[in-house]
C-alpha cells in the first residue's frame, strides 16, 4: 500500500521502472540523482493477537517511524496525506 515517487520533482515512478534500479538512481522526469522516498505502515508489534502498525517514512539510509499509538483510521489518513505531499511538492 505504498507509492513510489521522485522526492525531488514528485514524478510517480512505475513499478516496471523501479524493478530495474538500485536505491540510488537518476529520475527519468527531472534527471537528478535521487533515491526512493516512501511512506508505509509496518508492523510494530502485536497486542492481544492484533497487529499494531507504525508509520515508516523511508529515504535511503534514513528511516523515521512514528504514530504507533494512533488509531488505524488516523494512520491511514497520515499515510495518504504524506503520499499526497510527496506526489505534489510545493514548487
Ligand atoms: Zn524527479
Amino acid at each position: 500500500m505504498f507509492e513510489h515517487c521522485c522526492p525531488r520533482c514528485g514524478a510517480m515512478l512505475s513499478e516496471d521502472f523501479l524493478r530495474g534500479v538500485d536505491e540510488q538512481f537518476d529520475c527519468p522526469q527531472c534527471g537528478q540523482s535521487t533515491s526512493l522516498a516512501r511512506v508505509a505502515p509496518e508492523l510494530a508489534y502485536e497486542e492481544n493477537d492484533r497487529p499494531v502498525y507504525k508509520i515508516v517514512v523511508s529515504t535511503t539510509g534514513r528511516d523515521a517511524a512514528f504514530a504507533t499509538f494512533l488509531s488505524p483510521e488516523e494512520k491511514d489518513w497520515i499515510v495518504a496525506r504524506i503520499n499526497q505531499h510527496l506526489q505534489s511538492p510545493a514548487s
